[in-house]
């Protein structure tokens, strides 16, 4: 029996493949989360230093996201492959280096977790076939933008638009929606919060928030269609308020910190790709119009 066959026919087995393979995308998503920010502003460091015509600085040592290989961030001890398996290797090494029991943060395997049940979830979600595939990379580049976001306020447009793109690759072959609500989701996407903006910065002179959100919402309407955008933007919305109180309440933030939006707009765009037409169609026979 092909394999192709074996998961179609056990849906199990692919939940549980996608499972491990989540487990071990997300080991990697760690680097792409910790890395890519520094990558970034080591490129942006010398861009500027360019323009400004400064003279040259020494050429930094080889930084990627393969090298140089993960380590201590204390000692230098180089991570072994066997202290780099998912979650297990955090658990039989009782979260410490191995070399100096330094702790090591509970973000890793937490991020691994994360990734490993999502991904789990999709195959569940979608059964075995090109969708979940396709979901599953959307997944695994939401989870990696939003921490990243979480903690820098950065989108990065190397994540962002690869996969903005992709959504309308995929839709050109009716994947998810029809190939021209794909188009004039991405494009209502990026307007709707690019007025939003401006209308903002008009009324108060401050940024709102970062352009970086209006290429996300833009992603989200190449992958669901213009369709989703207005439960993802009434979603996220919903999220940020919520989540904004807890915040100022709990650790006594000021109005005035920036709060990121990623993070709630790609959990609000991931559920509304999911579930959509579930939570619009609902709407409509709650308030008795269907
Ligand atoms: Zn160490």
């Amino acid at each position: 029996m092909p394999l192709n066959e074996i998961l179609s026919a056990y849906p199990l087995v692919f939940v549980v493949i996608a499972g491990v393979v989540g487990l071990l995308i997300g080991s990697f998503l760690n680097v792409v989360i910790w890395r890519l920010p520094k990558m970034l502003e080591r490129e942006w460091r010398v861009q500027a230093h360019d323009m400004l015509g400064l003279p040259t600085e020494t050429p930094l040592p080889t930084y990627n996201l393969l090298l140089p290989h993960s380590q201590c961030p204390r000692c230098g001890h180089q991570i072994r492959a066997w202290e780099n398996i998912p979650l297990l290797s955090y658990v039989c090494l009782r979260g410490r280096c191995s070399s100096c029991a330094a702790p090591i943060s509970k973000r890793y395997p937490l991020t691994e977790l994360a990734c490993g049940l999502l991904s789990a979830f999709i195959a569940w979600h979608f059964g075995f076939g090109w969708p979940a595939c396709l979901a599953l990379v959307l997944t695994w580049g939401l989870l990696a933008m939003s921490l990243i976001d979480a903690e820098h306020q950065l989108l990065p447009d190397v994540l962002v638009l690869p996969l903005m793109w992709l959504g309308l690759i995929v839709n050109s072959f009716s994947l998810f929606v029809p190939l021209n609500e794909a188009l004039w989701g991405a494009i209502a996407g990026y307007m709707a919060l690019w007025s939003v903006f401006w209308l903002f910065k008009l009324l108060t002179g401050k940024d709102g928030m970062g352009h970086g959100d209006f290429k996300l919402l833009a992603l989200f309407g190449a992958w669901g269609g213009w369709q989703i955008l207005p439960l993802t933007l009434l979603l996220s919305s919903l999220v940020g308020a919520v989540v904004g109180v807890i915040l100022l309440r709990v650790r006594h933030a000021k109005t005035s910190t920036p709060i990121p939006f990623g993070p709630f707009l790609a959990i609000a765009g991931w559920i509304a790709l999911l579930w959509g037409g579930q939570i619009t169609d609902f709407y409509w026979q709650f308030v008795g119009l269907k």
